[in-house]
């Protein structure tokens, strides 16, 4: 009998499903592509056919243009080539999806980026039992532990509140984060407007017309030190050091990531507020999730493979890395 999993390439720039003839967030241009989210470095322009939900299809429009794309809705049940696929929900961002492949009896699943735990903007990681378990390890050591979000956000409204005079700037990745730090302070009974750098007003207005409500929103663009005082501020984590923020009033700089928890990442973009609040699965989420997938194999696409591979092997179960380039340490 085959090897588990033979009819399935690991590639450099991707993974490449042999009888669907069909390649998962390649980094390089391909005929037929199946996109898991609309981060960048999973998401590229220039395929000659994409399947992703329409969500993912409608951020990739915004951010490479128009795609001839197959919009899959999440559950339904498609065939490509000679494989049954969909795509079920990864709690990542917006139209974030696990694609699972179905071909000869053995059933995959590709994670793409996902998180367990609740997020207001997308639709909740759904666990798929599978023969192998394709996925990321972004944060994939023991010393990531996430703490709950709720905390991390009373700390961001507890500085806003001690001094008026100034205003939070968050630097959060401008497709996902920022939409989902907005929807938290709601949750969490901040209903002043907040404001935002030009580089998120596009995907705002989109997670917008899928029907997530971020309340009342204004640029920062063309506001007063006055107007922003004692607001809250969303920006791209490129903006935080860079001219851009010397219109603000006295800014506390902020930054929402799960690389917060190590103080040095924290230093090194002079934040002062560090949030630990990441859309990426920390060690416990990763774990728990093989637990209960309780799949035969495991391999490892991307971050720190290392651990989770022994920590699987240690749990007696089968677990190997992909060496795919291309894909980077998002800021989130
Ligand atoms: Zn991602
Ligand atoms: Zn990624």
């Amino acid at each position: 009998m085959a090897r588990l999993g033979s009819w399935i390439e690991s590639h450099p720039e991707g993974i490449y499903v042999r009888p669907a003839d069909a390649w998962i967030d390649p980094s390089e241009a391909k005929a037929k592509a199946m996109i898991t989210h609309g981060h960048s470095d999973h998401a590229r322009g220039g395929h000659g056919a994409v399947l992703a939900t329409p969500e993912t299809l409608a951020i990739m429009e915004v951010r490479c243009g128009p795609q001839s794309g197959q919009p899959i809705a999440y559950g339904e049940n498609i065939r490509v080539g000679d494989v049954d696929v969909s795509f079920m929900p990864a709690g990542h961002v917006l139209g974030s999806a696990q694609i699972v492949l179905e071909h000869n009896g053995e059933k995959v699943v590709v994670s793409g980026d996902y998180k367990r735990r609740p997020d207001p903007t997308c639709a909740c990681f759904v666990p798929v039992p599978c023969d192998i378990f394709i996925t990321e390890a972004t944060f994939g050591l023991p010393v990531f532990r996430h703490p709950e979000t709720g905390g991390e956000i009373d700390r961001l409204l507890h500085r806003l509140h001690a001094d008026p005079s100034r205003c939070v700037l968050v630097g959060a990745y401008a497709l996902g984060k920022a939409q989902r730090i907005i929807t938290e302070l709601r949750s969490r009974g901040h209903d002043q407007a907040i404001y935002f750098h030009g580089a998120i007003e596009r995907l705002n207005q989109l997670y917008e017309s899928f029907g997530v409500e971020l309340g009342e929103l204004r640029p920062a663009t063309g506001a007063t030190k006055k107007d922003m005082a004692g607001h809250v501020v969303i920006a791209p984590p490129g903006a935080l050091n860079d001219r851009w923020s010397r219109r603000l009033p006295d800014p506390v700089t902020a930054m929402a990531s799960g690389w917060m928890r190590i103080r040095q990442r924290a230093r090194q973009r002079n934040v002062e507020l560090p949030l630990i609040i990441s859309d990426h699965a920390d060690w416990d989420e990763l774990t728990m999730t093989i637990r209960e997938l309780e799949p035969t194999e495991v391999w490892i696409t991307h971050g720190r493979e290392e651990a989770l591979k022994h920590w699987c092997m240690t749990h007696q179960i089968k677990a190997c890395e992909l060496n795919l380039v291309g894909y980077e340490d998002e800021d989130d």
